[in-house]
């Protein structure tokens, strides 16, 4: 099934300190709600599964008349990417649901308030905590992203005992992408994924442990021997992005090469047909010395 993600724009409830997309929420503003309609035709013509993102969606006072409208255009899925601060609120996510949402991809980046309200700069730990439980006695699926940084990648795997425990669908952990916010802040967010492997590996096995899907997102193959099968990479649907003011066709492909890069060595690995590599900001600071091409035996 081909994927629609849709910017509706960058206003936002939180202020976290690696957001991607820096000082667009003051710069852009959000889109109007005939803007987003007139995106919701188009990309109804090839694909099956819309995702609103934003900025933080859950904040547009038009979000009920936006779901309701991809319903009748027969989005079979309909996601809501939020911070899951809104869903605190029982009656906000009985209202979402009917109208047709039926897909929940939430982001929370710590165990517990301290680590997460500090990433966020809010206090929004209890409140997205809440939320989760509102939507899974809803009966709803919830994905949760998790951005790796340099506060939270010891506590990998409490994050993921956190989200068992809440019974989610799926968790992510994903490697912050040095942009926006995460550039500015890049000394205090962005931690050396050589020493974030082990954690994340133990994150993981809490996933398998307990048959949850667990997965990770812009971690290449040589961190991660033995957990190839998690590389989110993988199983993502190809799709188009509807930025703010014009679209990516083909995600995968701008992705791989605009966002990604790989390195000298990597010619030399067994995986350099399948890796992506890192983000390409990330060695342009630290270099390609953690990066080991595996060998074929
Ligand atoms: S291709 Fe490069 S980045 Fe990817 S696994 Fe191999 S060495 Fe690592």
């Amino acid at each position: 099934m081909k994927k629609a993600d849709i910017k509706t724009g960058f206003l936002c409830n939180n202020n976290c300190q690696f957001c991607v997309q820096g000082d667009k929420k003051k710069k852009l503003g959000n889109k109007t709600t005939d803007e987003i309609k007139k995106i919701l035709k188009n990309a109804s013509r090839d694909c099956q599964i819309v995702v609103f993102t934003g900025g933080e969606v859950t904040t547009r006072k038009d979000l009920i008349e936006l779901i309701t409208y991809a319903r009748k255009l027969k989005f079979k899925t309909i996601q809501i990417q939020s911070n899951g601060r809104m869903f605190a609120y029982e009656k906000f996510c009985e209202e979402i649901i009917d109208a047709g949402a039926n897909e929940f991809a939430l982001a929370i980046h710590g165990h517990i308030p301290e680590v997460h309200n500090w990433l966020t700069q809010s206090k929004s730990f209890h409140h997205t905590v809440t939320g989760m439980k509102n939507l899974r006695k809803l009966g709803q699926r919830i994905l949760t992203n998790t951005v790796i940084t340099k506060s939270n990648y010891r506590h990998l795997s409490e994050i993921a005992k956190l989200l068992i425990s809440l019974d989610v669908e799926q968790f992510q952990f994903a490697f912050v992408h040095a942009l926006g916010a995460a550039e500015k802040n890049f000394d205090r967010i962005v931690p050396r994924v050589s020493l974030v492997a082990p954690h994340l590996k133990k994150a993981l096995d809490i996933g398998r442990h307990f048959r949850k899907r667990a997965m990770v997102e812009a971690v290449p193959y040589c961190f991660l021997k033995g957990y190839e099968d998690c590389i989110s990479e993988n199983i993502m649907p190809d799709g188009k992005i509807y930025e703010f003011n014009y679209v990516i066709p083909d995600f995968t492909s701008s992705r791989i090469n605009d966002g990604k890069t790989r390195g000298p060595n990597c010619q030399k690995c067994k995986f350099l047909n399948v890796c992506e590599g890192p983000w390409k900001e990330y060695p342009q600071r630290f270099g390609w010395e953690e990066f080991k091409p595996i060998r074929n035996t």
